[in-house]
């Protein structure tokens, strides 16, 4: 895969990374609600400053050629950044330390398709992937428009409600299983138990966008994948005020080549971005809880609205896989659905566009995951990129919208999409 001696190459471990203070338990032993506050981080060893300062030099003094504090260039090494990775690895429950001679196992990236299209880079040409039919429009993109042309992999788009039609895809040449759960924007899961098994089974590498339940829901890596990935900018962010991706693994072998590839790429996330995702995910598991509990409320309210065709949300009895969610998206222990909900209007594309000029606390804009609500149309917005025949065969209609309830009071998300109702 790569030459000899060719990984992790130039990026040593840097020796001052991890200034384990003696009065901090270990990660391992917290709750997350916890390490999203403490997760990676420790006061800063040279003035104990709380937060982790924002590292801005691009290069480091050495002392003599070749000798340093580990830290000789900032794509490759920068301490707000390796502060966020360990936040995030700590919270996916990667068990990797420093004692294994890399960062840990996480690694934060310019944007969510940048840390996509570095898990690509694990793959060579020839090499053929099964990614879920659903799925993020941008990786569909990048997948499929981009990669099949200019890296020569294959994709094959499955239904992974179905495992079956996951090991019908498989071919000799699979060598990566991308599964995205729920999906955006149907929000259809995928049993991540199976398809952890399956990907062990068959020596293909697993990997799960896991940016709409969060670590706060689902764990990916305690169900056997070996890669998570996130785009921060939604959820982790939380604040809708950056872009930003983020990988995590516990797989030793894998961090390591994730290592080498995030330096010799390049597409890293500054640190001024690094310390605005660290500070926003320090509020994501009582936010998580409140995108949840005001989710399930709208979505049993629109299921009962007459002028509402279907509501999608995992937290309903009537989603078709709401068993498989009640086992794999937890939220403290008690199932939650996530903050995410598709709906269907009865009627077409005018009275998808009545009813989305008439919100004013909810706002038209495609993205997700942040404090206020958004409120968007897949077809015309987030999800142009996928062609109409495709979005057809899917259920992605013109009357399909999707919703990201935010943290406002529900009472007042609630009116608000009443009174856009009445104006269809
Ligand atoms: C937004 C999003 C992405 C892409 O992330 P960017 O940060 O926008 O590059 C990937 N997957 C999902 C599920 C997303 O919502």
């Amino acid at each position: 895969m790569y030459p000899a001696g060719c990984v992790g190459q130039a990026i040593g471990p840097p020796a001052l990374y991890h200034p384990r203070m003696t009065t901090r338990r270990p990660d391992q032993d917290l709750h997350l609600a916890s390490l999203v506050i403490h997760g990676g981080q420790e006061p800063d060893p040279a003035t104990g400053a709380v937060m982790s300062p924002i590292s801005l030099a691009s290069t480091y003094a050495q002392t003599s050629p070749g000798e340093h504090a580990g830290y000789a260039y900032a794509r490759g090494h920068n301490p707000t950044r390796y502060a966020l990775e360990r936040c995030v690895a700590a919270l996916e429950r990667s068990t990797l330390t420093q004692e294994q001679d890399i960062t840990n196992g996480g690694f934060a990236f310019a944007s969510g398709l940048a840390a996509t299209a570095v898990i690509l880079e694990l793959l060579d040409t020839g090499d053929h992937l099964v990614a879920m039919d659903d799925l993020y429009g941008g990786t569909y993109r990048l997948m499929t428009n981009v990669r099949e042309r200019s890296q020569g992999i294959r994709v094959t788009y499955v239904d992974m409600t179905d495992v079956q039609n996951v090991i019908d895809a498989i071919t000799d040449r699979t060598r990566l299983i991308w599964v995205e759960t729920p999906t955006n924007p149907l929000l259809k899961l995928a049993d991540l138990k199976a398809i952890g098994d399956l990907g062990k089974q068959r020596n293909i590498l697993t990997v799960c966008d896991n940016t709409f339940a969060t670590p706060m829901l689902q764990r990916p890596l305690e169900y056997g994948f070996d890669l998570v990935m996130h785009s921060a900018t939604k959820y982790l962010g939380g604040h809708s005020d950056l872009i930003a991706g983020v990988l995590v693994t516990k797989r030793g072998d894998l961090a390591e080549r994730l290592r080498f590839l995030q330096n010799a790429v390049g597409s890293i996330l500054g640190p001024f971005d690094s310390y605005l995702t660290l500070r926003g995910i320090k509020t994501l598991a009582v936010r998580m809880r409140q995108h949840c509990a005001s989710a399930q409320r709208i979505a049993q309210w629109l299921e009962a609205h007459e002028k509402v065709q279907h509501v999608g949300y995992p937290g309903l009895a009537t989603h078709p896989q709401h068993e498989l969610a009640r086992r794999q998206m937890r939220l403290d222990g008690p199932p939650a659905g996530g903050g995410m909900i598709a709906l269907s209007l009865k009627g077409g594309l005018d009275e998808a566009r009545r009813f989305l000029q008439h919100v004013r606390v909810f706002t038209l804009a495609e993205s997700l995951g942040g404090v206020e609500s958004l409120i968007e149309h897949p077809a015309i917005m987030t999800h142009a990129s996928v062609p109409p025949k495709i979005r057809q065969e899917l259920g992605i209609s013109d009357a399909l919208i999707r919703v990201s309830v935010g943290i406002e009071d529900t009472d007042d998300l609630i009116a608000d999409l009443d009174r856009a109702l009445a104006a269809i």
